[in-house]
């Protein structure tokens, strides 16, 4: 046996010592491989008696072409029979599942392919030269997806999905905060749809749900109180400073609108924007010469600059730096005893901007507070789930949404959680 014939004994999940022959034929469309099999002896596995040959047959087998151009295989098989019970099997039974066209070697190639969440069906099909209608029906076929059970602390977030066969432009998706997988993904965030999924699991499970980490969508809580009746609450912070950002930002351009497009103050509030905004910035950097303002300055003189432009600017910015402070450094037991002052700095700021996340304070104070309960040292979170997000949101864009909601959430939780792949 040459490596070539080597090679393809192995796409063809057999041992080269099985093989009779292979023969090459080179034409236009490509190499078409023609294998004999060498003949063998089989007893029937219902009764034990020898099998009998029964005539043979041609078939043609899809393998994976990343070594070749364009290869077809065709195998001459054989077709055994047992006289004594009418059993009947063939010698090609080890290549492909019973009466598909695609080998194994093609399904496992193209399945572990797909465990990467960059890969698209059609990039697989380029890769394997097999066709990407092909490539979706294996999928399909060999991801088996069942929901897994649901966490001691479920997450819950959603990815925007655009063309999906279901009637929503949201996915819903529910996470292992301790695992980092996805418990499940679910086309609609729909509060029927929500009812319908968590009437269908057994209210034992659900109570075994200890924490409920959701965004400050209304509908999630309502489900949370009606389901959950076990878990506590948190809301993500992340979402809650988030929001805080951006109704900072939207005073910032209303100030920034108030004046002229030439003026110093929209030149400061325009072009530093990111100095009121992110956090990450080193306000303390080495001075630099400022043309436009004709003098050195660092960052922390910049924004200095910016604050003083107008005290309701200096009070919205000093209200979310106290925010963050408040989140990022408080324990659970202060900040259930901080929260109120906070909600009445923010009342009695009474800026424009503010008056939802006000609001926001006040529905979901209990939720904020339960956040700063720390697991193992960490806070409960939607980190997870953002982070997965990106992958996830990353799929959809890369598959250009898949419009089956089936083959999405399929998708999604074996490119994440890296298993439900069947041979069978
Ligand atoms: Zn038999």
């Amino acid at each position: 046996m040459n490596d070539f014939e080597e090679m393809i004994a192995k796409l063809l999940n057999s041992d080269s010592k099985d093989i009779e022959s292979v023969n090459t034929v080179k034409d236009e469309n490509g190499t078409a491989v023609y294998v004999s099999l060498k003949r063998k002896e089989f007893l029937c596995d219902r009764c034990r008696k020898p099998m009998v040959l029964n005539g043979t047959f041609k078939r043609a087998l899809v393998v994976p072409d990343r070594a070749f151009e364009n290869i077809r295989v065709f195998i001459k098989a054989r077709r055994y029979r047992c006289f004594h019970c009418g059993n009947s099997r063939s010698d090609i039974g080890h290549m492909s599942p019973a009466n598909k066209k695609a080998s194994y070697a093609s399904i496992i190639e193209i399945m572990d392919l797909l465990k990467d969440p960059h890969m698209t069906f059609k990039a697989v099909s380029d890769i394997t030269g097999i066709p990407e209608t092909t490539v979706i029906r294996i999928f399909d076929t060999h991801c088996h997806i069942p929901r897994i059970r649901l966490p001691e602390i479920l997450c819950i977030d959603e990815v925007y999905t655009k063309n999906s066969d279901y009637k929503s432009k949201y996915s819903c998706i529910l996470y292992d905060f301790r695992k980092h997988n996805v418990a499940d993904v679910l086309p609609s965030r729909r509060k029927d749809y929500l009812h319908m999924y968590l009437t269908g699991i057994r209210k034992e499970e659900r109570d075994c749900v200890k924490y409920l980490c959701i965004d400050m969508y209304l509908p999630y809580k309502e489900i949370a109180l009606t389901y959950f009746k076990k878990a506590i609450i948190c809301v993500d912070s992340f979402h809650v400073v988030k929001h805080l950002n951006d109704d900072l930002n939207r005073l910032r351009i209303r100030y920034m609108k108030s004046y002229d497009p030439s003026s110093q103050e929209y030149y400061l509030l325009n072009r530093f924007r990111f100095l009121l905004l992110d956090r990450s910035v080193d306000l303390d950097n080495k001075a630099r010469f400022n043309k436009r303002l004709q003098r050195y300055l660092n960052y922390r003189d910049l924004l200095e600059l910016i604050l003083s432009i107008h005290s309701e600017i200096r009070t919205a910015y000093e209200l979310k730096e106290e925010y963050i402070a408040f989140n990022s450094s408080f324990s659970y037991e202060e900040a259930q005893e901080n929260i109120d002052i906070l909600i009445d700095d923010f009342i009695g700021a009474d800026i424009r901007e503010y008056e939802e996340f006000v609001t926001l304070l006040r529905n979901w104070k209990a939720e904020i507070i339960n956040s700063f309960i720390r697991i193992d040292g960490i806070r409960i979170n939607n980190g997870v789930a953002e982070s997965i997000n990106e992958t996830i949101s990353l799929i959809i864009y890369i598959t250009k949404g898949i419009r089956n909601s089936e083959r999405r959430r399929k998708r999604i939780m074996y490119s994440i959680n890296k298993n439900g792949f069947n041979l069978r």
